[in-house]
């Protein structure tokens, strides 16, 4: 393995990491986590030696378990039996959990009396469940933007999907959706509430009601706004919402597709096999009608229970106290990065004030780039050298992506994204703000390996949990596997 030339430039560890508890003034909203998350006073190992409380800054790519999702699991483990299955009493408590989680699964996102709650894996699986219930899925009969995640992309790419250039800005993006609609029907409008790179919020009434006017359905790919924002079905006029538990603070395996009917009960069972079935005869099979024909197999009790304790404890918070803790902590972070010389936040639609933390449409994602250090590096710098955690790369969103690299927004085509949730807490933001100072002033402290690499540190002393460095084979430089 070759190592790259990235020599260091301090001695010793940047002073950031061992920061003070917050003190600043006015900033009661910020300075505390909104909600308990386990895995809060985390402590890693740094590359010099030592350890730093761990800053997570990659709530959208999956999101701590809350304190009340992890004792409502622990509450339901020594009665976990199956469901829909058995006679046994911890049966009937696991079919009761599972079918209750469904409904406050379901009250959640405000789902109409007819709409259907399916339990599924996560978003992915959501909405390839959905692209298998498109009826008459004729080639162009899904539109999408070219913002999308994948998981909101492939399933209608793959049924000959009509792909929308989002514009410069929410009405321009809004244009050309209508004129795509316009040019010829389509049964599907598809959408994510919130870019998963840019934190961006589409103008989800505008365009739901766009689709309808058009005789459309729209589907909202949830997986970044459920957790940020409320949404209701019956409110907004959403056909489909599609979200994930572990990005909503239950990471225990579950995901959902909540929508009309119509189309799920009359769709081709999504998985063949038990629960899924009213009989069977060799050679005919009569299916269930949903939400059971889309569930064959043993449920994932846990994981819905798990959701659904989720739903109840955001609920709980109320709207106004998850925005406003959010906006604060994003304007810190979007006035912290524009501070900092070299650094270049994405953005696809800047509001007219520059984009700060005032901007209601837009969630705490946040991705960025760093003049004259690749994604990647940066990344595993401040994992490295600070203990805090992002994300980087192309995010499962490539075209998007490719656009930010067409316009020079990024060299490598690749970012670093900071994202923000309920543990998070302005001193988090603080301790990247200061590490990437740090970095555009005297550059990394550490050896990093060559790009093919993956910029890994080199050596990376760091090490594994003791309960997994026992069970794990090959060498024991940990973070780089
Ligand atoms: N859509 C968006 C906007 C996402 O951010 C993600 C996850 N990164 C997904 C869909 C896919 O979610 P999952 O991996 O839970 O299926």
């Amino acid at each position: 393995m070759s190592i790259l030339a990235v020599q260091p430039s301090l001695a010793s560890p940047a002073p950031s990491d061992r920061v003070a508890p917050d003190t600043a003034a006015g900033e009661e909203s910020t300075a505390h986590p909104l909600a308990e998350v386990i895995g809060a006073d985390l402590t890693v190992p740094l590359v010099h030696g030592g350890a730093a409380r761990y800053v997570n800054l990659d709530y959208a790519a999956s999101a701590p378990a809350l304190r009340a999702v992890a004792d409502r699991v622990a509450e339901l483990l020594p009665l976990y039996s199956s469901v829909h299955r058995g006679a046994g009493y911890a049966s009937a408590v696991c079919t009761s959990a599972y079918e209750a989680a469904r409904a406050e699964i379901g009250r959640f996102v405000g789902a109409r009396d007819d709409d259907v709650v399916i339990l599924t894996r996560n978003t992915t699986d959501a909405l390839n469940l959905l692209a298998a219930a498109v009826p008459g899925a004729a080639p162009g009969g899904v539109v999408h933007l070219d913002i999308e995640h994948h998981a909101n992309l492939l399933p209608w790419q793959r049924l000959g999907s009509r792909v929308v250039q989002a514009g410069g800005t929410r009405a321009q993006t809004v244009a050309a959706v209508a004129a795509e609609l316009a040019a010829a029907p389509a049964a599907l409008l598809a959408v994510t509430g919130a870019s998963n790179v840019t934190g961006e919020c589409p103008p989800l009434a505008e365009l739901t009601a766009l689709a309808h006017r058009h005789g459309a359905r729209i589907v909202v790919d949830g997986a970044q706004l459920v957790p940020h924002r409320r949404v209701s079905l019956a409110a907004s006029g959403v056909d489909y919402l599609a979200f994930s538990g572990h990005k909503l603070y239950a990471p225990y395996g579950a995901g959902v597709l909540v929508g009309r009917r119509d189309w799920l009960e009359s769709a081709p069972p999504y998985l063949a096999g038990g629960g899924a079935v009213r009989e069977v005869r060799l050679g005919r099979t009569e299916w269930a009608d949903a939400p059971a024909r889309h569930e064959a197999g043993t449920p994932n009790v846990i994981g819905a229970v798990a959701l659904a304790a989720a739903c109840r404890t955001v609920a709980a918070l109320g709207p106004d106290a998850v925005s406003a803790h959010e906006r604060a902590l994003l304007g810190r972070l979007t006035e912290g990065l524009a501070a900092i010389d070299g650094v270049r936040t994405f953005r696809l639609w800047p509001s007219a004030s520059g984009g700060g933390g005032d901007d209601l449409d837009r969630i705490g994602v946040l991705t960025f780039t760093v003049d004259g250090y690749p994604a990647a590096l940066v990344a595993q710098y401040l994992s490295a050298e600070h203990g805090v955690g992002v994300r980087d790369g192309r995010f499962c969103a490539h075209p998007l992506l490719a656009r930010f690299a067409a316009d020079g927004v990024t060299a490598d085509g690749a970012g670093v994204r900071a994202s923000l949730g309920l543990g998070s807490r302005a001193e988090d933001v603080d301790r990247l703000l200061a590490a990437l100072a740090s970095l555009r002033a005297h550059g990394p402290a550490w050896t990093y390996a060559a790009p093919e690499a993956g910029y890994v540190p080199v050596p990376d002393p760091r090490a594994l949990p003791d309960w997994l460095a026992s069970a794990a084979a090959g060498p024991a430089a940990p973070c780089s596997a």
